[in-house]
């Protein structure tokens, strides 16, 4: 198959011309199963007249009901509880940072809170496989034209002058922007971000950053990412200790000789391995694939900037070929989506009008979760819901039948509930409100009432008191071209 620029090109304004928010918080369509609900189970009609009141100033009929317990580390979570390998009617038990049962019923713990999730979908939290956190304060950036490989439009004028903000404020900011981009990826559901380079402790709170273990307990070389020309690569990878080498390979146009070029330098330097994430390989064709899918290696696919940067994308039906596994990441904001939900509908896009179906529709909860875990090579830890694995829990409003139809219908107003390492960070007011009551700053998104945490004095490292209005105020005084944080 041939990827054609033209119809890429096509994909993408088609794209940008769909309305953003054309799902809105209603689930009409479901209402019949939440009347079955129930029907069957009368304890929670009281628990939903419960969350109607609750919910009642949002002027939405609010689906998820709270009973708040006595112990603040732990919490049942009730409801459709949907994992890339499939979905359960059941609940989900959080101790600490922890998952400690998943099923049908689960021995609740005394002093639980009890959260009730109706007509909303449990996943586990999302992992953004790629992705330069620190850059996205900044606006999009429209590229003048498309070029053949990274390095062109890096040394371009236009990015230079783009990417200025970014070098004037890195030095005293850095804290700041790092927030803003976990933030902004918090916000559509992302609790592991790839892309932040180690070492900050100040970034030790919000979402998980893969490269600096977050909580994890994994020594600092377990991820390493590169993202300058492989050529320049002169370190030698101890694979005992580093179990993901995450790299920039091939981003450039499909066949381009440069590009190409990179691989052969990879596997020169023996780093085409089973630990090895390869990041865009949109230059490859068939035989790059064979070797990657014979060495087990990983594919991060980030469609959106490679169609704003190259009007073309990765051949993925060639890497479902050779077996390649293939995760999502939004690259960044200036030149991919906004959000991990428009990178899912962009792939999704280019699924139907290029790759004619060729990715089948279970593959999107998996580039978002299981996928990712893997060539992070964090897949004990997080990725899936089940018993020992971190609590990083997404919840979205359900907006199909098909969760994972409904992953693709969701836009930031459908976020419910986002838990990293068992701490309900963001989610919808009246329920922040209900467990953690005027602890997180209030945010409107799309009409939607939200609370978002995100200062935490008791984390013990710097900066981590700034709330949100202090981040976006340092941000905007630095650079009021500021990107906003609700696009
Ligand atoms: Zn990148």
């Amino acid at each position: 198959m041939e990827l054609h620029p033209r119809p890429l090109a096509m994909v993408r304004k088609t794209f940008e011309q769909a309305p953003r928010a054309a799902d809105q918080n209603g689930p009409t369509r479901l209402r019949p199963r939440l009347i079955r609900a129930f029907a069957l189970r009368p304890w929670l009609m009281v628990l939903g007249l419960v969350a109607i009141v609750a919910g009642a100033g949002q002027g939405v009929c609010a689906q998820t009901s709270v009973q708040v317990g006595t112990d603040p580390a732990k919490f049942v979570l009730k409801g459709m509880i949907v994992n890339a390998g499939g979905a359960l009617s059941g609940e989900m038990v959080i101790e600490g940072d922890t998952i400690a049962c998943v099923a049908a019923t689960c021995t609740e713990p005394p002093g639980a809170t009890l959260i009730t999730v109706l007509n909303a979908y449990i996943f586990p939290g999302f992992i953004d496989a790629h992705n330069h956190v620190a850059y996205n304060f900044l606006p999009k950036w429209n590229p003048p034209k498309a070029y053949l490989r990274r390095a062109q439009w890096q040394a371009s004028p236009s990015y230079k002058t783009f990417k200025k903000p970014y070098d004037d404020n890195k030095k005293q900011l850095f804290c700041e922007m790092v927030k803003y981009g976990e933030l902004k990826a918090l916000l559509s559901g992302v609790t592991t971000i790839q892309g932040t380079s180690p070492g900050s402790a100040c970034i030790d709170v919000l979402i998980r950053n893969a490269e600096n273990q977050n909580q994890l307990n994994l020594p600092a070389s377990y991820i390493r990412t590169f993202i300058l020309d492989i050529s320049s690569f002169k370190e030698t990878i101890d694979w005992n200790a580093t179990k993901s080498f995450v790299v920039h390979i091939a981003e450039g146009a499909q066949g381009d000789l440069p590009s190409l070029k990179e691989f052969e330098i990879l596997q020169q330097k023996n780093l085409l391995t089973a630990s090895t994430a390869i990041i865009h390989g949109t230059a490859f064709g068939d035989a790059e694939f064979q070797k990657m899918g014979q060495a087990k290696a990983k594919l991060i696919w980030s469609p959106e900037s490679n169609l704003r940067l190259y009007n073309q994308t990765t051949n993925i039906p060639l890497a479902l070929k050779h077996g390649v596994p293939v995760s999502l990441g939004v690259d960044w904001n200036p030149s991919g989506s906004d959000t991990l939900f428009d990178e899912l509908r962009v792939a999704s896009q280019v699924n139907s009008e290029i790759f004619h179906n060729a990715i089948p529709s279970s593959d999107w909860i998996k580039m978002v979760t299981v996928n990712p875990a893997n060539a992070l090579a964090l897949d004990t830890q997080i990725g899936d819901l089940k018993q020992g694995l971190k609590a990083d829990i997404t919840v979205l409003t359900a907006n199909d039948p098909d969760p994972a139809q409904s992953l693709l219908k969701t836009h930031l107003q459908d976020v419910q509930m986002v838990w990293v390492k068992g701490i309900l960070l963001y989610g919808n007011e009246s329920i922040l409100q209900t467990v953690k009551k005027d602890a997180c700053e209030p945010l409107l998104v799309h009409g939607s009432k939200k609370r978002l945490c995100v200062s935490d004095p008791g984390a013990g490292v710097p900066k981590a008191d700034e709330t949100l209005a202090v981040i976006t105020e340092k941000l905007r005084s630095a650079y009021p071209g500021l990107a906003p944080l609700v696009p």
